[in-house]
């Protein structure tokens, strides 16, 4: 179980530039992330194994809190370092810590506060972190059992504790890992990264409280310096608009089916055709408006705990799952079932 947030074709641009130190630091990353792959030998899912579904639990987390843990890898690339934060502690010197130990608990959060969902596995799971890892390392990532940071080479990359969305991204394939458990290849897998994706936004829209009108739908924003002509890795609201910057390209994301990626690379686009559920659910949120973790945000969580997908489910049994759920909570006639069903059409996966 190994997920890391900047995708492998981005790090392999920035690996061929001149600029020696940008270069070396994406080098050092790809190296690095590789070699965790293969001992891993599973890539953000545990083959073989089956998903825990849990009952589907309403709001009403008031009586839930975070057990969180702060590690310093100060520049190693052991973990999980110095433990140097802990739950109930005071704010630390160092804004890395603080950032993390503020990111875990924003996205336990969103998870217990709208779902009634206690941690990443439902049964109270201590939330682990680890700051400056590696030297410049130019991403983050969880390993299945904790969220490691690294500080960014400063020209590309900004310390990557800077962005909320980091968080909820990575803490959100600790919570696919209990629950629908999707594999991490072609569609599956670009599903797998658009929940991540989908949890991301709502984490910091929960913690913003901003409706799906007042949203930025930016995933990663804050991650690239003021050197690159870009808001974000992602974004949900319009996928392939994040960024387009001479030096690192344009966001490669499609919107839509119409620009649907076939490719062998990045796990089979994990990370580009996630763009299409992604903008489905920005489309479901703005149709219903108001708050995107309440009616639609509860579809999706309804969906990956429940027991409609598979393991390998692609698009179109997601979209049916997710219009299955609607109808469950909501009614035959609901807007809400409506909604879903003219957010999956909108995007070209269902007809
Ligand atoms: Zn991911």
């Amino acid at each position: 179980m190994y997920c890391s947030f900047v995708p492998p074709y981005l790090l392999r641009r920035l690996s061929l530039l001149e600029d020696a130190p940008v270069a070396e630091a994406a080098q050092r990353a790809l190296g690095r992330d590789a070699l965790i792959r293969r001992r891993r030998n599973a890539v953000c899912a545990r083959i073989g194994e089956h998903p825990g579904i849990l009952p589907p639990a309403g709001p009403g987390g008031e009586g839930l809190h975070p057990t969180r843990r702060i590690s310093d890898a100060q520049h190693q690339e052991r973990l999980p370092g110095v433990r140097v934060r802990t739950e109930g502690e005071a704010e630390v010197q160092d804004p890395a810590v603080n950032e993390a130990y503020d990111g875990l608990g924003y996205t336990f959060d969103l998870y217990a506060q709208a779902y009634g969902r206690n941690s990443l596995d439902g049964a109270g799971e201590i939330l682990r972190a680890t700051v400056h890892y590696g030297e410049d390392y130019d991403n983050a990532f969880w390993n299945g059992t904790r969220m490691v940071f690294g500080d960014g080479d400063g020209k590309v990359f900004q310390r990557f504790t800077k962005s909320l969305s980091v968080v909820g991204h990575e803490l959100t394939h600790g919570v696919m890992q209990h629950t629908a458990n999707l594999v991490y290849q072609g569609q599956p897998g670009a599903l797998n990264e658009s929940v991540s994706d989908v949890f991301a936004a709502l984490v910091e829209q929960h913690r913003f409280g901003q409706t799906a009108e007042e949203a930025s739908w930016l995933i990663g924003a804050g991650l690239f310096t003021d050197q690159v002509n870009g808001s974000a890795l992602r974004s949900m609201k319009a996928p392939g608009t994040a960024y387009d910057d001479d030096v690192i390209g344009k966001d490669p994301q499609p919107a839509t089916m119409a620009g649907y990626v076939d490719t062998r690379g990045d796990n089979g686009g994990v990370h580009l055709n996630s763009g299409i559920p992604n903008h489905a659910f920005y489309r479901l949120a703005v149709l219903l408006g108001g708050n995107a973790w309440e009616r639609a945000g509860q579809i999706w969580y309804d969906t990956i705990t429940g027991t409609r997908l598979g393991r390998e489910s692609g698009f179109a049994a997601f979209a049916e799952a997710t219009a299955a759920a609607a109808e469950s909570r909501y009614g035959k006639d609901s807007e809400e079932l409506k909604a879903v069903t003219a957010a999956w059409t909108e995007v070209g996966v269902l007809e």
